[in-house]
């Protein structure tokens, strides 16, 4: 591992404070240091109040901060000697601490302080780093773990057996660090856990966690143990998965009892892995440190079976939990991360972000278990040591203040013709309820529509039956299933009377307006019907259904037919719960079709200006496509979750529609 230090970016960084900013960026930046959330770094500055008195003041990370982000705002300052104090308390509860953590602040507004507060400020160094770097965890998670860091460090570390994390190991960390420091302490090993290392000032701190780190990974190459081969995984070669993805994403969900997104990874490494023999020795141990756990769950789901994978949870949580202090309310058994040999690894969330940070632990979870095996065997934390990280009340904390989800949260809507007008819009809003998204469209910039992780584009031409069956084979590798569709693509051809309407200018409308989305429904339905929460269709239909219009036969019947479609899907598909409802948009000018040319053009012939023509309804309103989108995802929601078969204009009303 080498140092990212560099002068002149250090430069930019003012004060004690600023560096370390810059250095907790630093180590945020390796993955193999720490993911999501985790580690922490502080400084000791002193200052001056508003009395004018000299107060040591400690810097220590907040809760809820990323070091790969961290900003000045993002360290709480919590008065040091009032910490020294407290480290000499014989007991002291979670929630005690964290009261007195919070009320020993100089800032109000600040985080609530890492709890590891109490560890970082008995630590008698100004900068103080702490990772649960990979090659150290590889190391202490083996049977003689100790022996090793011993070996590979010497006496430049303290080294700490494993203890929860919190005030009983700021204790233990005092008492060790007072018996065993010397003047060459650079780090202390925690074993199972992580590594701190610290020194006088920002840099020093930082390139000793480098060095430190280094003479892990050192240890390890010089065994054959860090870059730890894999034999070429078995290929299943381009078989379809949809049906089986979709009926696990149910079964999990159920589990779970909320809807959750189903994220498969099916790259050699993780396909490699999920075939070992040695498969559920080396898995059904534990994670690498314990604060995954509330990330990963304690293990993952070998195979499919969803029931017995629950059973073993409840029997754990039964186990455990009266050996607790308080009464714990069992959290949900569902499994977040799956191996299985065909599919590789698959993580679960509540959101795309989630499933991939999941995805994201679980893979240094691997090369951690690949390394410590080719050292001689892992060896996790015993699971009663898991359990109290997992039903810790400051993890559960954590978990809480993430507040109630949105409302799609852990579904997965499909979009077609999403790249612009009615399509766009549902993308959009539906993304902001909480719903992972599959927008399909003709157009290449679909795939460039969204950023987000919870956003898939795929080109596609929906006339075309197999490339309507590959996107749904990508949209369920990529998020699961598939809850809710939208049949939004269709032409708006130029106007054209009947005796000039030629059979191939006919079908080739119908191809389109009706074919593509027969295909579309009964392509969906398998999916539909594993959904979690019931399938829910929204077809777009025309106010030309009700009300058709000269010039506009080709249109006006594919819709009618389309219509009639959708109603008859409602009949068949009620008793597998899932609903198809219709709306009727009119007159929706802010779409691809509708250039201000045509506008104008629309307007001059009926003798208004543009804004009367666009508002030419009962109710003299524009009707724009985001309108249609929030009636659709409304028509997706609860609220018309006792609704089938009904067909809702959205056309400022119209006197023969009314
Ligand atoms: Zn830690």
């Amino acid at each position: 591992m080498k140092s990212r230090w560099n002068d002149e970016e250090a430069a930019r960084y003012e004060g004690d404070l600023g560096l370390r900013v810059y250095t907790s960026r630093l180590l945020g930046q390796e993955k193999s240091l720490v993911l999501h959330g985790g580690g922490n770094t502080s400084v000791k500055i002193r200052e001056r109040n508003l009395l004018g008195e000299e107060e040591d003041i400690l810097y220590v990370k907040g809760s809820g901060w990323d070091l790969e982000t961290i900003a000045e705002a993002g360290f709480s300052p919590v008065r040091m000697q009032h910490l020294i104090d407290l480290s000499r308390l014989p007991t002291l509860s979670d929630p005690q601490m964290v009261n007195e953590l919070r009320t020993h602040m100089t800032n109000a507004a600040a985080p609530t302080p890492s709890v590891e507060a109490i560890l970082h400020a008995i630590i008698p160094h100004k900068y103080v780093d702490h990772t649960h770097a990979d090659a150290v965890v590889s190391v202490t998670n083996t049977r003689d773990g100790e022996q090793r860091v011993r070996e590979i460090y010497g006496d430049d570390v303290v080294i700490i057996p494993y203890i929860m994390p919190g005030f009983d190991l700021a204790r233990l960390c005092a008492e060790r660090f007072a018996a065993e420091a010397h003047e060459g302490t650079i780090g202390m090993v925690l074993m199972n856990h992580g590594i701190f290392s610290f020194g006088p000032d920002a840099r020093t701190s930082y390139e000793r966690m480098i060095e430190l780190v280094s003479r892990a990974e050192e240890y390890l190459a010089a065994r054959d143990a860090w870059q730890v081969p894999q034999p070429a995984p078995q290929s299943y070669g381009e078989k379809a998965l949809r049906e089986e993805i979709a009926r696990l994403r149910r079964e999990i969900s159920e589990a779970a009892g909320f809807p959750l997104l189903l994220v498969s990874h099916r790259d050699s490494h993780c396909l490699a892995f999920a075939q070992r023999d040695d498969l559920e020795r080396i898995t059904q141990q534990g994670p690498a440190t314990p604060d995954h756990v509330i990330r990963t769950k304690r293990l993952p789901l070998l195979g499919r079976d969803v029931a017995a994978y629950t059973r073993t949870y409840r029997v754990y949580f039964e186990e455990y939990a009266p050996q607790a202090r308080e009464p714990k309310t069992m959290l949900d058994p569902a499994p977040r991360v799956i191996l299985d040999p065909e599919l590789g690894m698959v993580t679960a969330g509540r959101s795309a972000k989630e499933a991939a940070i999941v995805a994201d632990i679980y893979r240094h979870t691997m090369d951690i278990i690949l390394r410590a095996e080719a050292l001689g065997g892992y060896q996790a934390l015993p699971a009663k040591d898991i359990f109290d990280v997992e039903y810790w009340d400051l993890e559960q904390a954590k978990l809480r203040k993430a507040g109630s989800p949105p409302p799609f949260a852990g579904e997965i809507a499909l979009v077609t013709g999403a790249a612009s007008g009615i399509g766009k819009a549902c993308v959009e809003a539906l993304l902001e309820q909480g719903a992972a998204v599959v927008g399909l469209d003709i157009r290449a910039d679909i795939q460039d529509l969204h950023e987000k992780p919870g956003y898939l584009g795929l080109v596609c031409d929906v006339t075309d039956e197999q490339q309507v069956r590959e996107a749904l084979e990508s949209a369920v590798r990529r998020f699961g299933g598939l809850d809710m569709l939208v049949l939004n693509a269709g032409a708006f051809p130029d106007s054209r009377p009947i005796v000039e309407l030629d059979t191939t200018h006919w079908h080739k409308v119908f191809r389109l307006n009706l074919d593509a989305n027969l295909a579309l429904l009964r392509e969906s339905h398998v999916l539909l019907k594993q959904a979690p929460r019931k399938g829910r269709v929204v077809v777009v239909g025309s106010k030309n259904v009700v009300a058709p219009g000269p010039g506009a036969a080709a249109y006006s019947a594919s819709k009618a037919a389309l219509n009639q479609l959708a109603r008859v899907a409602a009949l068949e598909w009620a008793g597998d719960g899932i609903r198809i409802n219709t709306v009727h948009p009119d007159a929706v000018f802010d779409t691809g079709i509708w250039t201000e040319e045509i506008l104008a053009s629309r307007a001059h012939h009926y003798g208004m200006t543009v804004e009367q023509y666009k508002t030419k309804n009962l109710l003299k309103t524009e009707i724009t496509s985001q309108d249609v989108a929030v009636l659709i995802t409304a028509l997706l929601g609860p609220i018309f979750s006792k609704t089938t078969g009904a067909q809702i204009p959205i056309d400022g009303g119209h006197e023969r529609v009314v």
